[in-house]
């Protein structure tokens, strides 16, 4: 138990820094309903532009490739721009 706080301490510190945080939160993840190619790439160039000036970007994409997140924006990458790196870790 006591190995595992300073992690949590870690990993909670690049998210309560995230500038996602709060309403715009949405636009990171696709609907419950199906989306539209065109809606789908204006809701993940919000969340990019959201991304590209977020203090904790890069901790954010690591902990995405790391948990092998399937779905949303992550550090500024969406699920299949992040898979390369995924794949590159794999092996
Ligand atoms: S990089 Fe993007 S998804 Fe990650 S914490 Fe920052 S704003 Fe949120």
């Amino acid at each position: 138990m006591a190995v595992r706080r300073p992690e949590r301490r870690i990993r909670e510190r690049w998210q309560t820094d995230a500038a996602c945080r709060g309403p715009e939160a949405s636009v990171f993840f696709p609907p419950t309903f199906p989306e539209r190619r065109d809606d789908r790439e204006v809701r993940e160039r919000q969340a990019k532009m959201i991304c590209a000036s977020c203090p904790v970007r890069l901790d954010c994409l690591e902990h995405a490739v790391n948990i092998r997140e399937q779905h949303g924006i992550w550090g500024g990458l969406n699920e299949n721009e992040r898979r390369p790196l995924m794949e590159s870790r794999a092996g």
